[in-house]
């Protein structure tokens, strides 16, 4: 049959449009592409022949072979696969059927009405596009295929403008050969990347198709010095060059072995070489599943946690493989935000080549298998937190904010992650050990009559520990669990309580102690606050809106004053939390608390006696207020009037 010429279906001139013009970064894809359509093409053989072995002649020995040749400016990807006639040929290239495809256009109409928010880039960096990645690197591809037992071979060309056509050919043997015709960017010596370079090839296979299964090969010429005939090299002598095949993949992928036959020094390396970390992981979780959902999971806890876990730059996710060839790398969709520090990869063939982010996120199979992945690193977090404790808390001073964030985040998402994680949360406590506990361990401490977890928040334990409400729990041997992250706070709030304990800050609300003893101090602060009505309503008077509210307090021993805030809403550590947000969203209601037995108190009154007006009286209050402040570590707002006053109580 003669040469015809075909015109493109709309949609693909749309696509090959795009790989031409696009100024996609990531172009070393298309072998990606063109090698794992050659794989595809090589498993449709084999399965065929398991029913028609004469299918495969006498060439049973499936490869997928590259040849660059830089004296041409082509590189050719040829395979012994199943091959194509030449119906297929204007049927399979021609058109665009497969559904991810179908989809990268759609999306991408659906971005270009949306005002292009996304470029093309971004878009064809997330799906596979197959075939047509070609053109991203030619300017003009060939194809000649030989249809498995069939004779005669067809040849299909295009430069990507609109048409292709199609003729007879030669060619010996079954199976696809693809000629990319490079364009000048992309070989040579002046190209930006040089895809004759045998050297690019090997890399970019290792990287891309390292796990395919069958072996992608390239000749290597190598020069050798010759040699004399007792076999001493005679370095004068003129080199001799040599054509040697190698295969450039390693074809069996380590999660693929056994289990049982792999050494931790394998995942070790696997680990270091994939996710570029020079430590060992901490951890290493290697599971498989079969049944609704079939996959194989490889995943590490790092021993470090990158500096920028928690910045925006940050990417989570797992690598995608889809019968051990790399789809995807970072897929977020495997995991719950709070896991961001899993490194690792899932092989599954239940996952599309061609699948995109998008589709991703909806696809059932994958949310099966997220829900697998995080019930298994939960039991491994668990386990480890049960059987080896240090090792735990290396994980914990690593990672547990990720987990604190995922506690407070619950709060939002409506998932119940706060109950999965309550029990691998470690807290630093006055405990008299100064280890670090989890709170069932709290809880196992504490007393029957307590009611309460109590617990304070500062920048480190010096500060806590010097804060007047620590006073009177540490008098009454009182646990109190000990807050330093901003999150800590945040996460306490969203789990509410731990095993029908609620938690109680100890600058916050009323303390609720009820021994004998609190009791009796709570009687003995209200009967001060009734006698002295008018002195604690004209202390609030001064210090107007820096206040909610002036107390007499029941929970101050020797301090003067402190400062807490109501029981309802923020307290003042999430409110420093958020201080530098520009619209303060939190602001907690500060009571100012003062203790009825200290000696200020009694000089406030005298000072009192002449009035709200009195200058000394409305400096007392002020200053009181501000030390109060310094306490919690806030900064009073007019330091230098603080000062000011500080120096004039001093020169009387
Ligand atoms: P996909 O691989 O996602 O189906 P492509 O555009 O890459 O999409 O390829 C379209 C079709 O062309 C394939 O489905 C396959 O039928 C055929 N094809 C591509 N490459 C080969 C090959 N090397 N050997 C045989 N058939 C091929």
């Amino acid at each position: 049959m003669a040469k015809e010429v075909y015109q493109f279906q709309a949609e693909t001139k749309q696509l090959l449009d795009l790989m031409v013009h696009s100024i996609y970064t990531n172009r070393e894809i298309f072998l990606r592409e063109l090698i794992s359509n050659a794989s595809d093409a090589i498993d449709r053989l084999h399965f065929e022949s398991l029913t028609n072995r004469e299918l495969l002649g006498d060439d049973d020995k499936y490869e997928i072979f590259l040849l660059p040749d830089p004296e041409s400016h082509t590189l050719t990807i040829s395979d012994n696969g199943i091959g194509m006639n030449r119906e297929e040929l204007i049927d399979n290239i021609g058109t665009i059927a497969k559904s991810g495809t179908k989809a990268f256009m759609t999306k991408l109409k659906e971005a270009k009405e949306a005002s292009a928010a996304v470029s093309d880039k971004e878009m064809i960096g997330q799906f596979g596009v197959g075939f047509y990645s070609a053109f991203m690197v030619s300017e003009r591809v060939t194809i000649i295929s030989r249809k498995a037992g069939e004779d005669s071979a067809s040849k299909w060309e295009s430069t990507g403008d609109g048409s292709f056509s199609i003729e007879e050919a030669e060619k010996e043997g079954r199976g696809t050969t693809i000629v990319l015709h490079l364009l000048p960017e992309f070989c040579g010596d002046k190209a930006e990347e040089d895809f004759t370079d045998s050297y690019l090839l090997q890399r970019l296979v290792k990287k891309y198709s390292d796990y395919v299964r069958y072996p992608v090969k390239m000749n290597f010429t190598v020069e050798e010095t010759p040699k004399d005939a007792e076999g001493k090299p005679l370095p004068d002598a003129e080199k001799i060059k040599r054509t040697e095949v190698r295969t450039l993949n390693s074809m069996q992928p380590l999660w693929t072995r056994n289990k049982q036959d792999i050494k931790q020094e394998e995942y070790d390396e696997l680990y270091r070489s994939l996710f570029h970390d020079w430590e060992s992981p901490l951890e290493t979780m290697h599971s498989k599943a079969e049944g609704t959902v079939e996959y194989t999971a490889l995943l590490f806890i790092p021993s470090h946690a990158p500096f920028n876990l928690f910045h925006t730059d940050y990417e989570p996710g797992l690598q995608l493989y889809s019968r051990h060839v790399f789809i995807m790398n970072k897929c977020k969709d495997l995991l719950p935000d709070y896991m961001r520090f899993v490194q690792g990869l899932v092989d599954s063939p239940d996952l599309s080549l061609n699948i995109s982010r998008e589709l991703l996120q909806q696809d059932r199979q994958l949310k099966l298998i997220g829900k697998n992945l995080e019930k298994s690193v939960l039991g491994t977090l668990e386990k480890m937190l049960k059987n080896s404790r240090e090792k735990y808390e290396k994980f914990w001073a690593e990672f547990g904010k990720a987990l604190k964030i995922g506690v407070y985040g619950s709060m939002y998402s409506g998932e119940n992650t706060a109950d999965k994680l309550k029990n691998l949360l470690l807290f630093d406590t006055s405990g008299e050990s100064a280890a670090l506990s989890t709170l069932q361990e709290y809880k196992l401490r504490m007393a029957e009559s307590q009611s309460k977890i109590f617990y304070a928040t500062g920048k480190d334990r010096a500060s806590i520990e010097n804060l007047p409400q620590m006073e009177l729990l540490r008098d009454k041997g009182i646990e109190v669990l000990y807050l330093f992250d901003a999150v800590d706070e945040f996460a306490i709030e969203a789990l509410g309580e731990y095993e029908g304990k609620r938690f109680q800050s100890i600058s916050r609300g009323d303390l609720e102690l009820d021994d004998v003893e609190a009791k009796e101090d709570k009687k003995k602060a209200e009967t001060v606050a009734k006698s002295n009505e008018e002195l604690i309503r004209d202390i609030k008077e001064v210090l107007g809106a820096k206040v909610s509210d002036v107390q007499v307090s029941s929970r101050l021993k020797s301090s003067a004053v402190c400062l807490v805030a109501a029981a309802e809403g923020p307290s003042l550590a999430m409110e420093q939390a958020f201080a530098d947000a520009p619209s303060p969203m939190f602001k907690a209601r500060r009571i100012l608390e003062i203790n009825p037995g200290h000696e200020l108190f009694a000089r406030l009154q005298e000072l009192h006696e002449a009035g709200k007006d009195n200058e000394s009286f409305k400096d007392y209050c002020d200053l009181l207020y501000t030390q109060a402040l310094l306490i919690e570590g806030i900064l009073p707002e007019d330091p230098v009037g603080f000062a000011n006053k500080v120096a004039k109580l001093m020169a009387k």
